[in-house]
């Protein structure tokens, strides 16, 4: 299983966890192997998925700010093949989308 998970934040760029003030307490990962390219992750929050040139899953940022936690969850319900995992205080399990 390859776990996609590209952390772009880079120093001082203000993206992600930095521009709340704080680390982020969620971890987000993708499996890109289960991945079938639908797009609907990169639709609903751009600056945390991306796709790779054949279209698989990229994580942008595996520590997104918590505001994003709706979202992010809205993302996992809605990958057609259970690809998107989202952990953190406050986050359900997947089984229960
Ligand atoms: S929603 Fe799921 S299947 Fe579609 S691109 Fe994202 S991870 Fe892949």
């Amino acid at each position: 299983m390859a776990e996609a998970e590209v952390a772009t934040s880079v120093a001082g760029s203000g993206t992600g966890a930095e521009a709340a003030g704080g680390p982020s307490e969620l971890r987000v990962t993708a499996d890109n192997d289960t991945c079938v390219t639908s797009s609907l992750c990169v639709f609903r929050l751009p600056q945390v998925f991306d796709q790779d040139e054949e279209g698989r899953v990229v994580v942008l940022d595996s520590r997104p700010p918590a505001e994003l936690t709706r979202e992010l969850l809205r993302a996992r319900r809605g990958c057609p093949t259970r690809s998107i995992h989202v952990e953190g205080p406050g986050v359900p399990p997947a089984s229960t989308d």
